[in-house]
């Protein structure tokens, strides 16, 4: 293992001006993603600073709009467990329940969470195999390899990959946004731009710059959260990333929909909007399967399947039709 040293942060100004001043600093807070990273050799950071010190960062709170403010350092487990959480928006709850396992989600972290490293075996692996997010310019041994778990929408020549956060998938579809402070001040950022798509610089993830701390975690309040669901289908049911997963979130106007949220994972380098299907499923009846399939596949005429995984395209429309018939008959 890389050698390391390890210091805990009080103040988060200081910490900002740490991780920004020192490229080779981290922010740890669970540890479940960096550390693995660093067994793999696959991020290499000389200091550690641990963030779980630093004051009111683990609070989940509803504001005065009613909307919900998740501290960074609030739990996977208590975040799923929290009532308010529950009865808003299951689809958040659902799609931590449904992530690693439960000693995992005691201590893994929701920023830690939403910035954690894709789970493609090219990236994780030790033996250094050419791979662009790992090393810049060595190449993409996924594009033309073993590539079933990657990405059908939005990829690049230089990296095929997907996100791997579960939740970012539920908070992506509800607007969610990203409070972040930083050497200038704080920024709110949707979560629909925080995560990137590949390009030709598939080494970052997101949007976020040296010494950019995430503190908050805002979900505005929706009627269509009370009504949603995450449906995730992965290759073993004890706990595994997804193959593909949906988050879904509707108002109804009688037995139609009234309006739809439907964004998606495993399918892209980050959490992936159905923007077309949300229109078309505008006014359409929970009812009636066909217009509603019809209405899904209005987001997959751009889709660009990989030589392994053209099974994802129909599967993918499969989870989301059955994630809107089940969070519509929650309405
Ligand atoms: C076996 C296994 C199975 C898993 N299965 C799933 C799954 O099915 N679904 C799923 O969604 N996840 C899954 N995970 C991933 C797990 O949820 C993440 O490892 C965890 O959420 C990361 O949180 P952490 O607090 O441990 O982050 P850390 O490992 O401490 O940090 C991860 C990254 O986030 C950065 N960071 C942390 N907090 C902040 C902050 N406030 N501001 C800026 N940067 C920050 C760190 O610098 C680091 O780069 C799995 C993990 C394992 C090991
Ligand atoms: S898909 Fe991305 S992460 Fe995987 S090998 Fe290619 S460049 Fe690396």
């Amino acid at each position: 293992m890389h050698p390391f040293t390890y210091s805990r942060a009080a103040d988060p100004a200081a910490a900002i001006a740490a991780h920004a001043q020192d490229p080779h600093l981290a922010f740890i807070a669970g540890g479940t993603d960096l550390l693995g990273l660093m067994k793999d050799r696959a991020a290499l950071p000389d200091r550690l600073l641990d963030i779980n010190g630093l004051p009111d960062m683990e609070r989940i709170e509803v504001l005065r709009d009613g909307g919900v403010r998740i501290g960074p350092l609030a739990r996977m487990s208590d975040v799923a467990a929290d009532e308010e959480i529950r009865r808003r928006f299951p689809v958040i709850a659902e799609s931590l329940l449904f992530a690693a396992s439960g000693q995992l989600r005691n201590m893994a972290s929701m920023g830690g969470n939403i910035m954690q490293r894709t789970r493609c075996a090219y990236f994780r692996d030790e033996d250094d195999l050419p791979c662009n997010k790992r090393k810049p310019g060595s190449g993409c041994a996924a594009r033309h390899g073993l590539n079933r778990l990657h990405a059908i929408f939005g990829w690049s020549d230089e990296c095929v990959a997907t996100h791997p956060s579960d939740v970012a998938v539920a908070l992506s579809a509800l607007d969610a946004k990203v409070v972040i402070r930083g050497c200038n001040g704080e920024r709110s950022i949707s979560f629909t731009e925080f995560h990137r798509l590949p390009g030709n610089t598939p080494n970052r993830d997101n949007v976020l710059d040296r010494g950019d701390l995430i503190v908050a975690i805002e979900v505005p309040d929706r009627i269509e959260g009370r009504a949603s669901h995450y449906l995730k289908l992965r290759d073993r049911e004890s706990y595994e990333f997804a193959l593909v997963s949906a988050a879904v979130a509707v108002a109804t106007n009688g037995p139609r929909i009234g309006s739809v949220r439907l964004a998606m994972g495993g399918v892209a380098h980050k959490p992936w909007r159905l923007t077309s299907a949300e229109s078309a499923l505008r006014g359409v009846s929970l009812d009636d399967v066909q217009a509603l399939r019809t209405a899904i596949a209005t987001s997959f005429v751009d889709v660009r399947p990989l030589a392994h995984n053209t099974f994802k395209i129909e599967l993918a429309q499969r989870v989301a039709l059955r994630a809107v018939q089940i969070a519509g008959a929650r309405a």
